[in-house]
């Protein structure tokens, strides 16, 4: 019996239509711009070796390389989705290897990057919210400069202190938050943003399966806390005494910054902290007004009611 090797000539010999194929093809792909570039660097590579990875020249040719002939990276049409072929030579021989492709890179990232900002009990609308989308006008200015600087700052560490916006129902207090944690993602900094409400009632659930401590250091320590619609909660001694008090003497004490909304001015606020159903307690309010003033700077926004 003829080796296997001897057959196949034969058999490719005889076979005027697989040879034609065949030229056709390795002439497609020695004129291909990047194989003859990349040949034309490798002047030691011989006839034969070339012959013999025509295959490998073959599917580099026919792939995408870095995202060029691809839409996004979902529409990725390369074998191995979200990597890009490359050639190299090693001792003579010609390999074909992928890496990953810049928009699998940034897909990755922004996968990575959804975990840092955590909510609980926020619109999805808030979650989206883009600086971009935040026009600038004479009532918001003040807000939107100093969300700027605080963005600015942060490049080189967090700031101190956070803010305090307050003012009207609907002039986008919530989203203002939501486009500054969209912002510091992008510089790595996870935010964990809470509707007020919901933070009491997280706290009260935990007590079924013992996780209220490590819920209280989650909000202790993540990078930037912000607290939306403070006041609008159900007022608890216990509560602004023992949660909101010590997570806010902790954020105070390592200069963790904190952001608020509400309806209400600090002035106000303290009126609203010091009410609950053990009666008046001006001095307590008034110590959880002061840590407030201690992580946050106090900015009033107006404006018209953005909601339809
Ligand atoms: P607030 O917290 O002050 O009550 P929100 O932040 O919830 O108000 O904003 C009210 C509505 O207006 C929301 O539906 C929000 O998505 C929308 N909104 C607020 N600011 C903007 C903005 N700059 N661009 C687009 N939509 C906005
Ligand atoms: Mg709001």
């Amino acid at each position: 019996m003829d080796p296997i090797q001897t057959s196949l000539s034969k058999w490719m010999r005889e076979n005027r239509n697989f040879q034609e194929n065949y030229a056709k093809i390795r002439e497609e792909v020695l004129r291909d711009p990047e194989i003859n570039e990349f040949l034309s660097l490798h002047s030691e590579l011989g006839k034969r070796e070339i012959n013999k990875s025509l295959i490998k020249l073959y599917e580099y040719k026919t792939q995408s390389k870095q995202c060029s002939g691809c839409s996004s990276f979902e529409n990725c049409q390369n074998m191995l989705q979200g990597y890009s072929p490359i050639l190299h030579v090693d001792k003579g021989e010609i390999h074909l290897s992928y890496e990953k492709c810049h928009s699998r890179m940034m897909y990755e990232k922004d996968k990575k990057q959804q975990k840092l900002v955590q909510s609980v009990h926020v619109p999805k609308e808030i979650l989206q919210a883009s600086l971009n989308d935040i026009e600038s006008d004479d009532v918001r200015d003040n807000a939107v400069m100093e969300m700027f600087r605080f963005i600015k700052e942060a490049s080189n560490g967090l700031p101190k202190k956070g803010f305090y916006f307050y003012g009207p129902f609907g002039v986008g207090k919530t989203y203002l938050l939501g486009a500054l944690a969209n912002e510091l993602k992008k510089m790595n900094y996870s935010s964990m943003i809470i509707y007020m409400p919901e933070f009491v009632r997280e706290i009260k659930s935990s007590f079924k399966n013992d996780t209220t401590n490590e819920k209280i250091d989650y909000f202790k320590k993540a990078d930037i806390l912000m607290l939306d619609d403070i006041g609008a909660e159900m007022q608890s001694a216990w509560f602004r005494d023992e949660i909101l008090g010590s997570v806010l003497q902790y954020r105070m004490m390592e200069q963790l910054p904190v952001f608020f909304t509400s309806n209400y001015s600090l002035e106000q606020l303290e009126g609203v902290l010091s009410t609950t159903r053990d009666g008046i307690e001006t001095v307590k309010a008034g110590r959880i007004i002061e840590r407030i003033k201690q992580v946050s700077n106090e900015i009033e926004i107006l404006g018209e009611n953005r909601r339809k």
